[in-house]
């Protein structure tokens, strides 16, 4: 994807053809590997390889992304297109917003699917390197997300910040209503049940802080986790794992 990204775009906007980038390191996270403490086998190497051979056949990457206008915010709360956002310490991490904008990314359900059928034939080892694959992908496309948001609002003198969850950070899951009501996952195929769980079950909802004097770097230096290679505002020197 190389047009800019309208940041405060009001209307649902769907992305399709973002690059994902399985970090290694991110995938052995999944499969509860220390970094620098646990060293993966050969034969675990070999069973990453074929499961990223796999997973990058079958992911479907897409986002859909869509901003609106802050009404009203407070130290724990965002009030956006009549939707009261209850995020704890919002107002200090955040600053002053003028728009808040809402995203969902997946990289769909033919991985899960396959997934399923492996562990259905016993092919475990596989089946469970697959599924950290997706996780890792998913993770992977909603930072690319988060960085294309950045980069192209800084271009517009304003900025984002780094995005959050409802069940992360003490925003409650059931916000996960609010979030779709601003963006609604259905034009990529992503719904959401009565208990707020997404199907495909690889899928990240976000939120980010728009404005010109929204807070960035509060939590950790984006520039760090971020790997836009030609990206004129860069702060710091890219890592190369997305892992916070
Ligand atoms: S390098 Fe830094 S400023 Fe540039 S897009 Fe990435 S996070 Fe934003």
């Amino acid at each position: 994807m190389s047009e800019v990204l309208p940041v405060r775009s009001p209307e649902p906007l769907v992305l399709e053809g973002l690059p994902v980038r399985i970090d290694p390191d991110e995938v052995l996270r999944f499969q509860g590997y220390k970094k620098g403490i646990d060293v993966p086998t050969d034969d675990v190497m070999a069973l990453f390889d074929e499961a990223l051979a796999l997973g990058e056949r079958l992911m479907e990457p897409r986002c859909v992304y869509r901003a609106v206008p802050v009404s009203g915010q407070e130290a724990g709360h965002i009030e956006a297109a009549g939707e009261q956002l209850r995020i704890p310490h919002i107002g200090r991490l955040w600053g002053a917003l003028t728009s808040v904008g809402a995203g969902v990314c997946t990289v769909g359900q033919p991985l899960e699917d396959r997934v399923r059928a492996l562990f259905d034939v016993h092919e475990l080892p596989l089946a469970v390197m697959l599924d950290s694959v997706g996780s890792a992908a998913v993770e992977s496309l909603a930072e690319h997300v988060n960085d294309l948001l950045c980069q192209a609002a800084i271009a517009e003198g304003i900025r984002v910040t780094n995005r959050i969850s409802p069940g992360y950070a003490g925003w409650d899951t059931a916000q996960q209503r609010e979030l779709f009501r601003l963006c609604p996952g259905t034009s990529i195929g992503v719904a959401l049940n009565e208990a707020c769980f997404m199907t495909p079950v690889k899928t990240i909802s976000f939120l980010v802080g728009i404005g010109p004097e929204a807070r960035v770097d509060h939590y950790f230096t984006q520039c760090r986790r971020c790997w836009m290679a030609d990206c004129a505002f860069r702060r710091a020197p890219a890592e190369r794992t997305v892992h916070r």
